[in-house]
């Protein structure tokens, strides 16, 4: 009924770590749009711009029915004037014609297609586009000016532009866990990221490993990678090591991470007949290995801090943004994957499980399926 809607949008907290939402929801098609101008925003460089789009859409996605007119988001919070706009038009038309411009300028297709490459952000792709750069060709000119993570980004394109599916995800879990456990046996290795939210599908593959012996972690991340390295599976990796002077203040978390790319086996390889060649002239022997590039992140951290890891890398990346506001703003408390600071009674709260660290917070338990903000 049209009371009780009204009264569920009522109800919608403020945060995105205050409601739940799962990952599949009511409004796609609202959702997209505002997306795509949040993205546009981001592109542009506005910042205030970026998060108006995303924690209207965020708002939506936690609605528990499907939207039928305009005048149902005006008790929502974050859905105000230009977003009621985009929302407007959909219901309406279908289309929203700010959603259709973005998507049709070169500025947005460009700086879309070079942010997609690994290790290529909003500053570097802008620069280039500034210089000329258009499409992914233009980058051959750059040769010399790309880094060693760029260039590895570029070289696994194609497949780094392919989603990880889940059964993918299980393999590499297995790599991974074969590569630790060789040398601490008991090690503890823990999926994160979307796959944790329940997510099919990804764009890379998140790991959190742990420890109770701390010892047993000294340059653990170092030698399971150039084990997996000697087996030929590792095409790109960089370790960013821990760092000690870390501060609560720091957005970036400090522990000792693995940014790498993984040859990948194919779970059920396809063998190329002899007569391969003959049938499809163009075959080349990169569309006859039996293995895919996919992104992989590792990381380490303390036994002590393993529950705010946890935490901090099975976003949504909107999610944590909203935990660590929520934290600051309303409970006057720094919020990290390292921990939580009271600032006012200048006290470190120590947790054994996450649902601790929500009653630390005060917030009502959010399970990882529902952070899908
Ligand atoms: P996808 O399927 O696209 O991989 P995802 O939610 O797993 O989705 P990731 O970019 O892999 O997205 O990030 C996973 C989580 O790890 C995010 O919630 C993000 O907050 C956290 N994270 C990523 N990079 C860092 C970093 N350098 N420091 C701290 N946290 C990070
Ligand atoms: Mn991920
Ligand atoms: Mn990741």
């Amino acid at each position: 009924s049209s009371v009780s809607r009204d009264k569920a949008t009522q109800e919608i907290p403020a945060y995105g770590c205050q409601r739940r939402t799962p990952l599949h929801h009511h409004n796609k098609e609202i959702t997209d749009a505002l997306e795509i101008l949040a993205l546009s925003a981001s592109f542009q460089g506005s910042e205030a711009r970026f998060l108006g789009f995303t924690r209207a859409s965020s708002v939506l996605k936690s609605l528990p029915f499907r939207l039928q007119s305009v005048e149902e988001v005006k008790d929502l919070p974050w859905c105000g004037g230009h977003s009621q706009t985009v929302i407007q038009e959909i219901l309406e038309d279908g289309v929203c014609r700010e959603v259709e411009t973005v998507k049709n300028s070169e500025h947005f297709q460009s700086m879309k297609a070079l942010t997609s490459i690994f290790g290529v952000g909003i500053r570097t792709a802008d620069k280039w586009y500034r210089d000329g750069v258009r499409s992914l060709s233009d980058l051959n000119n750059l040769g010399g000016k790309l880094t060693a993570e760029q260039k590895a980004g570029l070289l696994h394109y194609t497949d780094l532009q392919q989603s990880v599916t889940r059964e993918e995800a299980g393999t590499v879990e297995q790599l991974i866990k074969g590569a630790l456990q060789s040398f601490v046996p008991d090690v503890r290795v823990t999926m994160t990221g979307g796959f944790r939210r329940g997510k099919q599908e990804g764009h890379d593959v998140d790991f959190l490993i742990t420890h109770p012996d701390e010892e047993a972690l000294n340059g653990l991340l170092r030698k399971a990678v150039a084990w997996l390295d000697g087996k030929g599976s590792v095409l790109y990796y960089h370790v960013r090591a821990r760092s000690q002077n870390f501060s609560g203040s720091n957005t970036m978390d400090g522990h000792e991470t693995c940014y790498s790319i993984i040859a990948l086996p194919n779970v059920c390889p396809e063998k190329p007949s002899p007569d391969a060649e003959k049938i499809e002239p163009d075959l080349d022997k990169n569309s006859l290995r039996n293995w895919k590039a996919v992104r992989v992140d590792l990381v380490v951290c303390p036994y002590s801090e393993y529950f705010y890891a946890l935490l901090g890398w099975t976003g949504s990346k909107h999610f944590e943004r909203e935990l660590r506001r929520f934290s600051l703003h309303v409970k006057k408390m720094s919020l990290n994957s390292h921990g939580l600071f009271d600032i006012q009674k200048k006290c470190h709260h120590p947790a054994t499980s996450e649902e601790e660290i929500f009653a630390h917070l005060g917030l009502p338990y959010v399970p990882p399926s529902e952070r899908n903000a």
